[in-house]
C-alpha cells in the first residue's frame, strides 16, 4: 500500500487544510507501514521540503502556470498520471472545495471508490473502512471500500495537524497536459480577511443585526479574534453580507475551533452548516431562541450592548 496526498495551496501559500490531510494521510502510511508522498501542482511560494515536517516523505511538484488555479481536468489528469505511474492505492484530499471538485472526477478516472467528508483514520483490520458525516453531521456512516484504489476526502478541522519532524524530498512532476478546456477570466478576492474554510475562529451574524450598517460590530469582534466572517442565510440573500460567507445547509459547512453566532435564531438549516464547530457560543435576546440548545456558551443579551464590550474585553486581554 501507498499513499499519496493532494496538497491544495491558495495563491502559492499550502492551505492549512491541506497539512490536515497530510497529516492524515502520513497516520494512514505509517499504520500500514508504507511510505506518503504528496503532489502539488502549480507554482507556490512556500518551500516544499519543508512540508517534511509533517511527515511526508517525498513531494512531487508540478511547478507549471497552467496549473496556478483550479482547472478541474488538467488537475485530475495530472493526479490520475502520478498516482498510476507510483502505484497508489489510497489518495488523500481535504474536503474542500478544490477536493470537492477533484476527488470524484478522479474516482470516476480511476474507478476507485471514494469517501468524502471523512472523519477519522480508516479502519483497516478487517477490509478498508472510512467514518464520514452524513445527514448535514447529525449522523455517522461507516463505508467500507472495496476497490483496489482508495479515495479518502478528509473534513476540514477533522484531523489534528502533527509535526514528526524531518524533510521532504522534492522532485519536479511533468504530467502530458492536453489544451486546456476553460480560460480564467478574472478572479475576485472574497470578502473578510481570513478566508472562511480556513478559519480557526467565525464570527457569524443574523437578521438580529437588522441592516448591513452595523457589521461593523461584527466586523470589529472578528478582527480582534483574527476570525473569518459568516453570516444566515437571509443576511446574504438581502445583501446584507456576501454569499460566499453565507453558511447552513445551502451554504457553506464549517467547523472552526470557536463559532460566534451574533442574533442567529439557530434554524436547523444554519445549524447544518456550523454544528461541527467545536465550541459555539450564542449572543442573542432571546432566551427562547433555538440556537442556545446547540451552544457551549450563551450570552442572553441585545447584539449592540454585549458585542461591542467583548471586542473591548478581548482588545484589552491583547493588551
Ligand atoms: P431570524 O430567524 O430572523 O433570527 C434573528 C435572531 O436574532 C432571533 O433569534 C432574534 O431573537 C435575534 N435578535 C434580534 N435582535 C437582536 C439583538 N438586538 N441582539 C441579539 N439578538 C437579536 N438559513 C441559513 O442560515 N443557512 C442556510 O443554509 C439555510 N438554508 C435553508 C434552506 C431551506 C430549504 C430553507 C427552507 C431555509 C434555509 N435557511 C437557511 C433559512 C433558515 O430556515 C432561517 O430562516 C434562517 O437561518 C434565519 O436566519 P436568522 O437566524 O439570521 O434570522
Amino acid at each position: 500500500m501507498s499513499v499519496l496526498i493532494f496538497i491544495d495551496h491558495a495563491e502559492g501559500q499550502i492551505k492549512k487544510a491541506s497539512l490536515e490531510a497530510i497529516s492524515y494521510g502520513v497516520k494512514i502510511a505509517q499504520q500500514n507501514g508504507t511510505t506518503a508522498e504528496g503532489i502539488v501542482l502549480g507554482n507556490v511560494t512556500e518551500d516544499l521540503a519543508a512540508l517534511g515536517k509533517y511527515g511526508v516523505q517525498k513531494i512531487h511538484h508540478a511547478a507549471d502556470a497552467a496549473l496556478d488555479h483550479l482547472d478541474a481536468q488538467q488537475y485530475t489528469a495530472a493526479i490520475a498520471q502520478l498516482a498510476q505511474s507510483i502505484n497508489a492505492d489510497v489518495i488523500v484530499f481535504s474536503n474542500n472545495t478544490t477536493g470537492k471538485a477533484i476527488a470524484p472526477r478522479l474516482s470516476a478516472k480511476l474507478k476507485a471508490g471514494l469517501v468524502s467528508g471523512a472523519v477519522a483514520l480508516p479502519d483497516t483490520a478487517n477490509g478498508f473502512t472510512v467514518k464520514k458525516n452524513v445527514f448535514s453531521g447529525k449522523a455517522f456512516a461507516n463505508i467500507s471500500i472495496t476497490t483496489a484504489v482508495k479515495i479518502i476526502a478528509l473534513s476540514p478541522n477533522a484531523y489534528k495537524i502533527e509535526e514528526t519532524g524531518g524533510s521532504a524530498e522534492v522532485v519536479a512532476y511533468a504530467p502530458t497536459l492536453s489544451a486546456s478546456k476553460v480560460k480564467l477570466v478574472s478572479t475576485t478576492k472574497a470578502s473578510g480577511e481570513i478566508p472562511l474554510a480556513e478559519a480557526e475562529i467565525v464570527v457569524s451574524g443574523g437578521r438580529g443585526l437588522k441592516g448591513p450598517e452595523n457589521w461593523g460590530i461584527v466586523e470589529d469582534l472578528a478582527k480582534a479574534l483574527h476570525a473569518g466572517l459568516a453570516c444566515s442565510r437571509p443576511v446574504a440573500d438581502a445583501h446584507w453580507r456576501p454569499h460566499n460567507e453565507h453558511v447552513g445547509q445551502t451554504g457553506g459547512a464549517i467547523a472552526p475551533n470557536l463559532y460566534i453566532a451574533i442574533g442567529i435564531s439557530g434554524a436547523i438549516q444554519h445549524l447544518a452548516g456550523v454544528n461541527r464547530s467545536k465550541v459555539i457560543v450564542v449572543i442573542n435576546k432571546d432566551a427562547e431562541a433555538p440556537f442556545f440548545k446547540a451552544a457551549d456558551y450563551g450570552i442572553v443579551g441585545d447584539a449592540f450592548e454585549v458585542v461591542p464590550k467583548l471586542t473591548a474585553a478581548i482588545n484589552k486581554l491583547k493588551g
